[in-house]
């Protein structure tokens, strides 16, 4: 198998894309136009390495067409993050290129980043099935981007044109409704980009994997497989999301009070089937939570699911029914912390609290990173005597991703010549590399790519080439700011060793006119060490550190800045082991001593607002 840059011993080269401007109908410009006239290009953005911001670019010749854009939600570790994207700068180089968008279905890891992508670039074309459209409908509105792009809703088997690529829906099943696989046609041969997918023989919506569709284009000869990696650590099948309604409606009979549900709010099929539950068992609804309501509104108006207007209850009026005839269906399955249901179990809710004799059921796994916020909701309704109905046993979810034996059977209907597999973190691409070769893929045709690498492929052959800009957008909550990774490495710092704030001043000789004034905060003293005494000492030394200077260490305030600061690090480092945030203010005046109050906030200011692209490899 084929890896990607980090794999190798050296940093990949920067691929040049583009031919020399200077030489653009020179000899080398034609000499480039021939050779990218016959190779097709895969770079991935994201996806690759990650569950997360799958956004993929397909290029040929002077086409560039995408698959999906979405985002990632950071982990814990990321804090104040609300946000994670795709460094989007490769996409707005090839602006001219681009020929649209193929949204595979309506998951945010794979919509999620086109807002933030149509502020960067026009596309002209979105195509996507109908959900996801309804939904990007809705972003794009509330963003004011609607004129950056045309969404086009897209029907199963329908084939569309963006340059020299030709696109094929096929139906496929997941767990959101109207989710589609691609066949991607192009001038050297068939991609098949199977989208998130398993294979659901008995969906609740009727909507069957179009296998035969499928297994018709693969009769072309597939020249490239991109495949769904996430299960591949699973072996077996992932069992038909029907399979919930059994357990559900166990649940549901055995409810002496209330039942309070959660669930993704875009697995349309499993909220259906809890308004079904509900209608069955003479309960009325309460939905709680944005973007649960956004979702219902959305798949009913486009016919995903119908239910009577007298079904749903206001929250208001809950508490006037008596608790065997209440469902309240809620956003949360994952812990987030403002959602409703941890507000719920931690107390924190106005409208409602849990009780004894509440049935909880929590309808979803946790997504990695969120063990632990998902596990302290649940304790947290325990403690409140709620009945809580969770994990993998309980069969009150199943996965929307396809295990071992489904990936077998997509690279058994592909037969692909090249297989890259996709949506997974290292290892599950590791794994499903191996399955391919296992199923008769050959070894130096199986490529583990990541986030930036690029692949080039032939009829002939096929080759890791060099990478482009890639990495990772932090965003802020209000979805304007771009966060810099430094200020996430310093919330770190600040969440771990605390924050030690310096102020001093000197004259132009170097001879100290206040401070310095220390504080505190957060920092952790070796055992018997008052903060009183530490402050001191720390004092002392400061001065000490100034008065020993080499006059070039006392030339400007921001010398005197570095000075203090790198010695100040190292004596931390001895003195208390730990390495706290060091905020240094210093001032040169030449004449009456300066304000120095730590106000070294316009330094932050400016940091935050800078908007910063980290460049991997
Ligand atoms: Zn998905």
């Amino acid at each position: 198998m084929s890896h990607g840059k980090n794999r190798r011993q050296k940093p990949a080269p920067l691929l040049n894309f583009d031919p020399d401007p200077a030489v653009a109908n020179g000899p080398e410009a034609k000499e480039f136009r021939a050779r990218t006239g016959e190779t097709l290009r895969i770079v991935p953005l994201g996806g690759l390495g990650e569950i997360g911001k799958n956004t993929m670019a397909i290029c040929y010749g002077e086409d560039i067409m995408l698959v999906d854009a979405g985002l990632a939600f950071p982990s814990e570790e990321m804090l104040g993050v609300d946000l994670v994207l795709p460094d989007l700068t490769f996409l707005a180089q090839q602006q001219s290129r681009l020929r649209g968008l193929a949204v595979t279905h309506g998951h945010e890891d794979h919509i999620g980043g086109i807002p933030f992508l149509l502020k960067e670039v026009t596309l002209p074309v979105i195509y996507g099935p109908a959900l996801a459209i309804g939904l990007l409908e809705k972003k794009l509105d509330e963003s004011g981007l609607s004129e950056r792009t045309k969404l086009t809703q897209v029907k199963p088997r329908q084939r569309v044109r963006m340059g020299c690529f030709e696109v094929e829906f096929i139906r496929c099943t997941h767990s959101i409704a109207d989710s589609f696989s691609l066949i991607i046609r192009t001038p050297i041969g068939v991609i098949v980009h199977t989208g998130d997918f398993k294979f659901d023989f008995t969906p609740v919506d009727g909507e069957h994997f179009d296998i035969a569709g499928l297994a018709a284009a693969c009769e072309e000869g597939v020249l490239a497989l991109l495949s769904d990696s996430t299960n591949t650590e699973r072996e077996g099948y992932t069992p038909s999301e029907r399979s919930v309604w059994t357990k559900l409606n166990e649940a549901f009979i055995q409810a002496k009070g209330r039942i309070i549900i959660t669930t993704f709010a875009s697995n349309v099929n499993r909220v259906k089937q809890v308004l079904r539950a509900a209608m069955n068992h003479n309960r009325k609804v309460t939905i709680l939570g944005r973007s649960m309501l956004t979702f219902a509104a959305i798949a009913r108006d486009l016919g995903y699911m119908q239910y009577p207007d007298n079904l749903l209850v206001q929250v208001e009026n809950i508490n006037q029914l008596p608790p065997d005839q209440v469902v309240i269906l809620t956003t949360g399955s994952q812990g987030e912390p403002m959602s409703a249901l941890t507000r719920i179990a931690n107390d924190e809710h106005r409208k409602l609290k849990v009780e004894a004799g509440d049935t909880v059921i929590i309808s979803a796994t946790p997504i990695p990173g969120n063990e632990r916020s998902v596990a302290n909701t649940i304790n947290a309704l325990c403690i409140r005597g709620a009945k809580v109905i969770y994990g993998r046993d309980a069969g009150v979810h199943v996965s929307g991703h396809a295990c071992r034996e489904e990936q077998k059977l997509m690279l058994n209907l592909c037969k692909p010549k090249y297989f890259i597999p996709v949506h997974g973190e290292y290892r599950m691409l590791v794994g499903h590399g191996r399955l391919a070769v296992e199923c008769g893929v050959d070894p130096d045709n199986v490529f583990i790519m990541e986030n930036g690498d690029v692949l080039e492929l032939t009829a002939e052959k096929g080759k890791m080439a060099g990478t482009v800009q890639s990495g990772v957008l932090l965003v802020d909550y209000n979805r304007d700011f771009m966060i810099d990774e430094e200020i996430v490495e310093e919330r770190q710092k600040l969440a771990g060793d605390g924050l030690v704030a310096l102020a001093v001043s000197v004259d132009k000789n170097g001879k100290l006119l206040s401070g310095p004034d220390v504080s505190l905060r957060g920092v952790i003293l070796p055992r018997g060490l008052p903060a009183e005494e530490f402050v001191i000492r720390l004092t002392d030394e400061a001065k000490k550190i100034i008065a020993q200077a080499e006059p070039h260490d006392l030339v400007s305030a921001e010398t005197v800045k570095d000075l203090l600061f790198e010695k100040l690090t190292d004596y931390f480092q001895d003195q208390l082991r730990s390495n706290p945030l060091l905020q240094v203010v210093a001032m040169r005046a030449s004449l009456a001593p300066a304000d120095n109050g730590a106000n070294g906030g316009g330094n932050e200011r400016e940091r935050s607002d800078r908007k910063s692209v980290h460049k991997k490899g």
